[in-house]
């Protein structure tokens, strides 16, 4: 079976990235970026030995919601959050969004976690590459942001996430992922009371060897292992409708 080829292959590229960085390769989780993925596809990677899946769109999730109920996994959220749709991410079984990138999103994800009286694992989205198109936070002003989040009790941060330059210039990617992780130590310094900055979630699957060299926590790979999307990445990355 081809997905669980490049399952496999998968698992080798983030063991030897590891080594290389002479990091345990224990210390790096795979997501399976499962956008426009089947639920029959998702089950082989999950029945295969993997635990995680990330979903871009609500409406995806409510689709996928029954067909993976029975085939244990955890779910977290990786795309833009509108805040009409937070009511669903409860709902659907989401358990961190880590695409927190403005503090309105923060207000309204923590007012409805407490009527729900529940909390919610976070990471802050931050655009490094600062490309107009991406959404997360400037890197300027990521610090504030985690400030305002960790005052919001039911939101527990546990990191940062980024979506790398898409450029074949290795330099600026790895300037990106290290970006974040300056971020990281420099909010760290700060002891922040609700703040954990365990995770660095960086890294798919053209970059991950890079973003494990520059501190990866948690690899998000889509493509290498269930092969290309329809959709161009704009179209979950951004507003824009696709072009068909
Ligand atoms: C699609 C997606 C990925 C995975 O990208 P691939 O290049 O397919 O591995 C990772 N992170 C986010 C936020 C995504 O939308």
């Amino acid at each position: 079976m081809e997905i669980i080829e490049h399952l496999h292959h998968i698992e080798t590229r983030i063991r030897q990235a590891c080594i290389t960085a002479g990091r345990d390769p224990g210390s790096v989780r795979l997501l399976l970026a499962t956008k426009t993925v089947t639920p029959e596809n998702i089950k082989i990677a999950l029945q295969a030995g993997q635990s995680l899946i990330g979903e871009n769109k609500v409406q995806e999730i409510k689709e996928k919601y029954e067909a993976l109920l029975s085939t244990p996994h955890e779910k977290h959220f990786i795309g833009h959050l509108q805040t009409n749709k937070i009511k669903d991410i409860l709902k659907y079984g989401v358990s961190c969004v880590q695409s927190v990138d403005r503090s309105d999103l923060a207000e309204k994800l923590h007012q409805r976690l407490l009527q729900e009286q529940r909390t919610m694992d976070v990471l802050i989205q931050v655009n490094t590459s600062q490309e107009e198109s991406k959404f997360g936070v400037a890197p300027g002003e990521a610090i504030e942001l985690v400030k305002q989040v960790a005052k919001l009790d039911t939101l527990r941060i546990k990191g940062l996430m980024t979506i790398g330059l898409f450029s074949t210039d290795t330099v600026a990617v790895r300037n990106c992922f290290r970006l974040l992780k300056k971020i990281q130590q420099d909010i760290i310094v700060l002891q922040l009371p609700n703040v954990e900055m365990k995770e660095l979630s960086m890294g798919m699957s053209n970059d991950l060897e890079t973003a494990i060299a520059e501190g990866a926590t948690i690899v998000r790979v889509g493509t290498a292992i269930f092969g290309k999307r329809q959709y161009p990445d704009s179209y979950y990355w951004n507003e824009s409708k696709p072009v068909i």
